[in-house]
């Protein structure tokens, strides 16, 4: 039973259905029950539970390539010191320590980074402190405008996914937003007329139709209002102080309408109302918006890749091979580790990476920003 659907029950009879962005954001981060707030929920399900497993706890490999991409990234941008290194909704801190640590082949570049995690759960902020290490002077923001004034390189892995969507429906007499309601003392989706809906510029800019009208009948739009805010801080900050972002996660490539919100427990797919608190819950990512956002501030933007293509030109492949010379024994899980993070019908399809840049960047290595001047 989860303590917090009692408690939106009692707001709901008090206060009328609330809009989905404001039950996504109470389910993952309210400061008492929110699912980030108590949980440790990433983990394999055959080793620490948990009820999700990313990229950097799937292998190694991930964070050593996404390291290894920075560093060669900080070389041939000048090798400016200090710089920010900067994470967002780092999780239990894996792809940090991972990139630290491999981060050490280049003399100069742990040295020059200055280590910021943006992350809102203080159980979180532990596990990202005990996973880079006491020696590691890192540094921890609720949100992005407080990062230093300084060049940076940013890292996003699932972290927009986290983010609270709203969804809008298009119906033959009207606008609808879905909002969260109660029935029978359950919580159910209840759909409430507009008048319009109010969409951002990025958001109108990157529905299927250019036009409102021309949406097809019931159709959903998903949209992310919290997402705009931190790309536009993310592109924001790059414009002014210089340096590059990676954003990766799971999402669409191409401009798509649809339904997406979905909730996971125990790496089984749940109810996303059933128990607020309990599991995760995400929403595919929009990445045309987010690289409308980022052109809109006058970043260079690469056209999204996927997960596998990106890593595998990265050397992905290469690196699965050093690993099972150097592990005898470790052969098939090393394998199935490469395929999970970049096979077609894994991560690597499904998983987009955004790479954006300050005009004056050089080429974002695996991504076909700038390639042919
Ligand atoms: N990047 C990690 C974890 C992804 S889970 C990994 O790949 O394993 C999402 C992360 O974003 C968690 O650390 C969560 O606490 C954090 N988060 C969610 N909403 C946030 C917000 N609004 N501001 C900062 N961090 C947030």
């Amino acid at each position: 039973m989860s303590a917090l659907k009692d408690i939106l029950l009692e707001e709901i009879a008090a206060h009328g259905p609330m809009p989905l962005d404001a039950y996504m954001a109470r389910a993952l981060a309210d400061p008492e029950h929110g699912y980030y707030m108590q949980r440790r929920p990433f983990g394999a399900p055959d080793a620490d539970g948990g009820d999700f497993i990313t990229a950097p706890e799937v292998s190694q490999m991930f964070g050593e390539l996404i390291g290894t991409w920075l560093a060669d990234l900080w070389n041939r941008m000048g090798r400016p010191d200090p710089f920010a290194l900067v994470e967002l909704g780092p999780g239990r801190g894996t792809l940090m320590a991972d990139v630290l640590r491999v981060g050490h082949v280049l003399p100069g570049f742990p040295e020059s980074a200055q280590v910021h995690f943006v992350e809102t759960s203080p159980a979180l902020r532990q596990a990202q402190k005990q996973a880079v290490g006491k020696d590691v002077d890192a540094h921890w923001h609720d949100d992005m405008t407080t990062l230093p004034a300084m060049p940076c390189l940013l890292v996003a892995n699932e972290f927009f996914d986290a983010l609270p969507i709203r969804q809008t429906r298009k119906t033959a007499t009207g606008w609808q937003e879905i909002c969260v309601g109660a029935q029978n003392n359950r919580l159910v989706f209840v759909p409430q007329d507009i008048a319009e809906p109010d969409f951002s510029e990025a958001a109108k800019a990157c529905l299927p139709d250019t036009l409102l009208e021309t949406i097809e009948d019931q159709a959903i739009v998903e949209t992310c209002p919290q997402g705009e805010a931190a790309m536009r801080q993310l592109c924001a900050h790059i414009a002014q102080h210089g340096g590059a972002a990676l954003v990766i996660d799971y999402g669409h490539a191409t401009k798509a309408c649809g339904d997406s919100f979905q909730a996971l427990k125990e790496h089984r797919f749940v109810d996303p109302l059933e128990a607020p608190g309990m599991a995760d819950i995400t929403a595919h990512v929009n990445f045309p918006v987010l690289a409308h956002l980022a052109e809109a501030a006058d970043l260079d933007v690469a056209p999204v890749a996927t997960q596998g293509a990106f890593l595998e030109s990265l050397g992905l492949n290469l690196r699965a091979q050093q690993l099972m010379q150097s592990s005898p024994g470790r052969e098939t899980q090393i394998q199935s580790e490469r395929a999970r993070l970049a096979a077609p019908d894994e991560m690597g399809t499904l998983f987009k990476v955004l790479g954006v840049a300050h005009k004056a960047m050089p080429p974002l290595a695996g991504l076909s920003l700038k390639t042919d001047t």
